[in-house]
């Protein structure tokens, strides 16, 4: 099953249909829109303001908030809009991208050049290599390093610096589908973490005996409540009080000589998203096999909620090339990895939902269902 506005089909984990066909993402965009229950965006503004007003007020030091960067568009557009439209003092700090291209550097530096402090923190990578190797073999996804570390890593800054106030960018259950109750939930804490930020059921104890220290990787450790009562650290989304729309941020952030791809990556449609991740087509190339959906059906549905395509365009479009790798792509990973490609497919194969896809004659998957 479909919805009838976007393309999400209802195999994605924690997506609600109602009983229009209709899913939960697109609900929110009505809701966003001011097309359906409508939010009242100056109240949500207006309760921003009081957790700014809050924050300044704990504030021991010199800044007043810290925000969570990748370089990306919309962590770009929010250190200026934390900076200069809310006049706070942020300090940014980045959780480094094992994989990161060139222009993802680049464009991590036109973002400093905002006018901001800014802490890159590398965990050793060493570490890193293990931790993205059992990420990809036990979850599915070589990313899992990267949603534990910007999630964890930034709220150590802000105990250890007593700065009361962590502002991440849009509430991705909001935006893209999620529990009735999360959805209008604005704190992201240990819980949220564990149970929506990407970590796939694979907490950081669990990886005691699998030839990792967990001493060398505190850092990945959630601060403990008493740690974050101490420094009255809360960390929310921005999104949630304010309309997030990344098609505004791309076209803001490129005045400052943020640059966008010239050509998407494989598997992807938008020349704007992921532009940091060297691998992401081999991540959702596992994605499409677990779900029967990739990234360039999230990324169709954006742009269908903001009107840019119809959803019969889309639907095309997503029919040519989600879920597609780059084979070359694909070598340089397992080069990383330091896996054959044979151990590549059989850990592919070990996440394909058989209920979706069946082996073709080159060992290929095929889908068994038709998308509409
Ligand atoms: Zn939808």
């Amino acid at each position: 099953m479909y919805c009838k506005t976007c393309l999400f089909p209802n195999t994605k984990p924690d997506i609600n249909f109602n009983s229009q066909g209709i899913c939960d993402s697109c609900v929110s965009a009505k809701k966003k829109h001011g097309l359906y229950k409508s939010i009242n965006w100056k109240i949500r503004s207006k309760q921003f303001d009081q957790i700014l007003k809050k924050s300044k007020n704990f504030s021991t030091n010199y800044y007043n908030c810290i925000v969570p960067v990748s370089g990306g568009k919309d962590s770009t557009w929010q250190v200026y809009a934390m900076k200069k439209i809310h006049k706070m003092r942020p300090l940014a700090v980045t959780f480094d991208q094992f994989d990161q291209t060139d222009l993802g550097k680049k464009n991590l530096e036109t973002l400093k050049e905002i006018g901001v402090d800014h802490v890159h923190f590398t965990l050793n990578p060493v570490l890193i290599k293990r931790l993205v190797k059992i990420g990809f073999e036990i979850v599915g996804d070589p990313y899992w390093i990267n949603h534990v570390g910007i999630l964890t890593v930034p709220i150590h800054f802000a105990c250890k610096f007593n700065i009361p106030l962590v502002v991440y960018g849009e509430n991705p259950l909001f935006e893209y589908g999620g529990p009735e109750f999360d959805r209008d939930n604005y704190v992201m804490d240990k819980k949220w973490r564990q149970q929506h930020g990407g970590m796939r059921g694979l907490r950081e104890d669990d990886l005691l005996g699998k030839d990792i220290d967990l001493e060398d990787i505190k850092m990945l450790f959630f601060p403990s409540d008493d740690e974050i009562r101490r420094a009255k650290v809360q960390a929310v989304f921005y999104g949630h009080f304010f309309k997030w729309d990344p098609l505004k941020h791309t076209e803001f952030v490129k005045k400052f000589g943020w640059r966008q791809l010239k050509k998407p990556q494989v598997g992807s449609w938008s020349l704007t998203e992921n532009i940091d991740m060297r691998f992401i087509d081999v991540r959702e190339k596992i994605k499409y096999l677990k779900y029967g959906y990739g990234r360039a059906t999230d990324q169709l549905n954006i742009a269908i909620k903001l009107n840019k395509i119809s959803r019969k365009e889309a639907l095309k479009i997503v029919k040519k090339i989600d879920g597609l790798a780059d084979p070359k792509n694909e070598k340089s990973f397992c080069d990383y990895l330091n896996i054959s490609r044979e151990k590549y497919d059989e850990i592919l194969s070990s996440f394909v939902n058989q209920d979706l896809f069946v082996k073709g004659n080159k060992g290929k998957w095929l889908p068994k269902f038709k998308r509409v």
